[in-house]
């Protein structure tokens, strides 16, 4: 037995007061004094992990890539065959090309470093005797906490109270099964199986708890666990596997190309071993897409940072890809796509309708109706009604100093307190004089929950509010001006006729019951064994609550969106038939012909009449959590890409399975935040689309990257082609050096501008893209290197005849050597860059026109551009850098020359784009 273990023991064994003294606490807590004073003695509560990999090993990583070592390799020969300063040459871009690489990957994980310290857990902590809202990393030894069903339990600690709680510690002993956890002590069976001890990184599936901290942070078991063991390294996404793939396939085809070349050289232009293969050296790195991963990295770790800023935290990126091939969102209703605002307009009794404000309204406990005044006290339905709905009630509202209210609990329950002070109800009087004896949760399986009372010394009365249909099977008589009378049909037609009234405005509403028991002599035992279904059971209805809660504004423009991105929107919500469905139509999410499927009846429903009803217009009302997992499961069955909200424990599983798991940030539960791969801050569901919106931008700005770091490839290739057909009668026009140069070094910037690329309008106006599409797909190849790499092939070939031209060729043979070939070659290294220029600004649109788009719009696009310039002019006016790079200065007609490329270019992707889009015009 370790020390730990046997601490622990201590804690377990030892009666509830021997505990709070050896933590020197007491019930009520710590004062924030003692706190502060733990806190700098014990430090944060917070889980450092093992380092995973040290810097200098990721550093190190970029010196040893295939290409790293082919460039290692033919430097050592260059300097061996003597030509050292090619050798160093060499060997210098490697290194600046392995730093650029690190920055990337550096700037990458700082971005997504930084996204989970925006979400803070809390716990309820009692300070000073008060319970408050405390950040889980300040908590302390001795702190006593409340916990309830979806926290994540923050340290280890020891159970002081607790009401059916069960804890979930799959995190420590990697047992699904959720462990029942009570205060009397069981050693129980096996690790962390102590019956009144929870532990940090678990989490809390059902009940409610008071604990006392008993180990905080790095001294947690899973603490202890987590110094010992590495980070778990995230698998690679589909779309780093799918460029890895692509990597190696043309770094092979590359090889392929550079020993054809090899070859080449040696038969038909007679070079000898060591100069052919710096020269296929020049093809090799001219095709291997170097920077591409870590260029995509840092790209989608922008993407990451930009969706956070539109209040969608992504964990991971691959989450960012699939965001952009979601097909299919299924959406909580209440809090998403509404505001969660609720208020009560409507109080609905057998005997009368109250309407509260508007044309009655109920005010210091008066009904105010048509000039006439009841008072509420009078109305003993009424004020029966609105006692139960104040003591079924887990939510406070007090007003802060400046008079604004606060609501500590739901925005349901909060409308029912406030509709209560309206009235002029003395809610805490009323909470006092009946105190509370027992409870039983809401549960969104049951859609109801009861509360028993002390209703006074001789009976006790069960408070319940629910759902109508939850409810009202629950009841055997009703209240009717001021009456209890059995429920009759008459009753059950009336009630129905006015849910049904205020549902199809849309409209939420909640029942009311309740019941009153004598109290047994054993009081105490008689609480004991009341349970849900001997408590719920023959209430009396008392009434109906109706509250609004407007839709979101922003809901409308982001459904339209969907709409035009063919992605479809399924509403999933607890709420009943009709509310749902007219809130559905309202925000214009279906047609007033959508099938409305209940819980019941997808229960009902087999797995083919399932899928087949997904197909088409439908929304789920009255369903339970834990059936969102088969609406689930069963559309990626039809081949959908799903996103689906949640907010409960029992959320977790949809989250799970869906493809993007999305958690509320505000309302939702740890435990729903921990199986999501995406969190909302403001709980919005515009902020899906506009995650998703990022999500396809990052996809296409690859893309474009993609195609002009292609691009290049062309030109380079072309004057070698030249060279080795004309059997080295036409001198190479570019050095292996200027190669070298183009693709490790002007490309760079521009491309790295082009990943952080604005949207392009439209980009909502098409369809998912395809799971199984391709990265490099046709259009791509086709762009890069038949269209524009054709097109900088032509000037940059024309640049080296231009150089000829004007010194006489063809009179005089093309020079091989001396000024006048460093000129050449200089111009068409030029002629390259600046016609990569024209591309930068080409690749930013597909068809969108680049004027229009905003041509100075992207300021890394211009930095880039400056920054090739600058490059080129260095390389070209440097002493000694002329004689490594075979460049040398230029004249002012070869700028004019230069500066001139990239118009033609431009103007002729812009014509282009023109007519494409003409031609889309005439076709729809
Ligand atoms: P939604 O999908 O709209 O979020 P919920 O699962 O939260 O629905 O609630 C489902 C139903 O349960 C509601 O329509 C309401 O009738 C009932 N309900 C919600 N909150 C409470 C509560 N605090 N007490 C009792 N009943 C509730
Ligand atoms: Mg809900």
């Amino acid at each position: 037995m370790t020390a730990s273990d046997q601490k622990r023991e201590r804690f377990a064994a030892a009666s509830n007061e021997d505990v709070l003294e050896t933590l020197h606490s007491r019930v009520e807590g710590l004062s924030s004094a003692e706190a502060t004073a733990r806190l700098t003695q014990y430090g944060p509560n917070r889980i450092t992990r093992a380092k995973q990999q040290s810097q200098l090993k990721i550093f190190l990583k970029n010196f040893i890539s295939l290409m790293a070592i082919l460039l290692w390799v033919s430097g050592l020969i260059a300097m061996l065959t003597g030509t050292p300063e090619l050798g160093i040459a060499i060997w210098l871009v490697n290194i600046i090309n392995g730093c650029f690489s690190f920055w990337q990957e550096f700037q990458a994980k700082k971005a997504t470093d930084s996204l989970m310290a925006m979400l803070p857990t809390y716990t309820q902590v009692y300070r000073d005797g008060q319970l408050q809202q405390v950040d889980a990393t300040q908590i302390v030894p001795g702190d006593v906490f409340e916990l309830q069903a979806g926290n994540a339990i923050p340290v280890d600690a020891r159970l002081l109270e607790a009401t059916s709680v069960q804890v979930d510690q799959s995190a420590l002993t990697g047992e699904s099964v959720p462990e029942s956890k009570f205060v009397k002590y069981d050693p129980g069976e096996g690790e962390f199986a102590e019956s009144n001890l929870v532990y940090a990184g678990t989490s809390i599936g059902a009940g409610t708890a008071k604990a006392v901290a008993i180990a905080t942070g790095m001294n947690t078991e899973f603490g202890q666990i987590a110094s010992l063991t590495q980070q778990q390294t995230k698998s690679a996404s589909p779309l780093q596997r799918e460029l890895n793939r692509l990597t190696k396939q043309i770094s092979l085809i590359a090889i392929g190309i550079g020993l054809a070349f090899f070859i080449a050289a040696i038969f038909f232009v007679h070079y000898p071993a060591a100069k052919a293969f710096i020269f296929a050296l020049g093809m090799i790195v001219a095709f291997i897409p170097e920077g591409l991963l870590p260029t995509v990295t840092l790209s989608l770790a922008q993407g990451v940072q930009r969706m956070a800023k539109k209040h969608a935290l992504v964990k991971d990126l691959n989450s960012v890809e699939t965001l952009g091939e979601t097909t299919v969102i299924c959406s909580d209703k209440t809090g998403t796509l509404t505001q969660n605002q609720m208020t009560v307009n409507h109080i609905w009794t057998r005997d009368k309708t109250f309407t509260i404000s508007g044309e009655g309204y109920v005010a210091n406990g008066k009904v105010k109706k048509d000039g006439q005044v009841i008072t509420y006290r009078d109305d003993s339905d009424l004020n029966k009604l609105i006692t139960v709905a104040a003591l079924n009630n887990d939510t406070t509202v007090e007003q802060d100093e400046a008079g604004t209210p606060k609501i500590l609990g739901t925005p349901t329950e909060a409308a029912l307190v406030i509709v209560a002070q309206k009235a002029g109800f003395d809610v805490a009087a009323a909470v006092a004089a009946a105190p509370r004896l027992k409870e039983f949760p809401f549960d969104s399986e049951r859609k109801r929950m009861s509360t028993v009372h002390q209703h006074d010394a001789h009976t006790l009365s069960i408070c319940a509010k629910g759902s109508l249909s939850d409810t009202l099977s629950q009841c055997t008589t009703i209240a009717d001006d001021g009456k209890i009378r059995p429920l009759t049909d008459d009753d059950r037609r009336a009630i129905d006729a006015a849910n049904r009234h205020y549902a199809v405005q849309g409209l939420r509403s909640l029942a009311v019951a309740y019941r009153e028991i004598p109290a047994a002599a054993d009081q105490a035992a008689q609480v004991d064994a009341l349970t849900i279904e001997t408590a719920e059971q023959d209430l009396t209805f008392l009434g109906l609550t109706i509250m609004a809660d407007p839709p979101r504004p922003e809901i409308y423009d982001a459904i339209e969106k969907c709409h035009h991105a063919n992605i479809k929107i399924i509403m999933v919500t607890g709420d009943s038939t009709l509310t749902a469905k007219s809130i559905a139509v309202k925000i214009g999410l279906t047609s007033d012909k959508a099938r409305v499927v209940t819980g019941t009846e997808l229960d009902a429903m087999s797995e083919a009449d399932l899928q087949e009803a997904l197909r088409g217009e439908i929304i789920f009302a009255r369903v339970a959590p834990e059936q969102k997992y088969k609406i689930v499961s069963t559309l990626q069955k039809n081949g959908e890409i799903v996103a689906s909200t949640g907010d409960g424990v029992n959320d977790a599983p949809a989250l799970k399975k869906a493809d993007i798991g999305v958690a509320m940030g505000v309302t939702g539960t740890d435990v729903a935040k921990d199986a999501a791969d995406m969190i909302l801050t403001d709980d919005n569901f515009a902020s899906i689309v506009s995650a998703i919106e990022e999500g396809r931008t990052v996809y296409a700005n690859i893309q474009k990257f993609l195609t002009y770091i292609l691009t290049s490839n062309m030109p380079e290739a072309f004057p070698s082609i030249l060279f080795l057909f004309s059997r080295g009668l036409i001198p190479l026009p570019m050095t292996v050096m200027q190669i070298l140069t183009v693709d490790l070094g002007t490309d760079m910037l521009p491309a790295l501008g082009l990943g952080a690329e604005k949207a392009e309008p439209g980009i909502m106006h098409q369809p998912p893209r395809k799971r199984t599409a391709h990265l490099m797909n046709k259009h791509v190849l086709w762009t890069a290197f038949a269209w524009y790499g054709l097109i900088a092939s032509l000037i940059s070939t024309g640049a080296y005849f231009f150089v000829n031209v004007q010194n006489g060729w063809p009179s005089v043979p093309l020079a091989a050597s001396g000024t006048v070939y460093a000129r050449a070659t200089t111009l068409v290294l030029g002629a390259i860059v600046f016609s990569q220029i024209a591309n930068a600004l080409n690749c930013r649109t597909k068809t969108v026109s680049v004027m229009r788009f905003g041509i100075f719009s992207n300021h890394r696009i211009w930095f880039g551009i400056l920054f090739e310039i600058a490059l080129f002019a260095f390389l070209a006016y440097t002493p000694g850098v002329q004689a490594l790079f075979n460049t040398t200065a230029i004249t002012a007609a070869d700028w004019l020359f230069l500066f001139i490329i990239p118009i033609p270019i431009f103007l002729i992707e812009e014509l282009r784009k023109y007519l494409v889009r003409r031609m889309a015009k005439t076709i729809n």
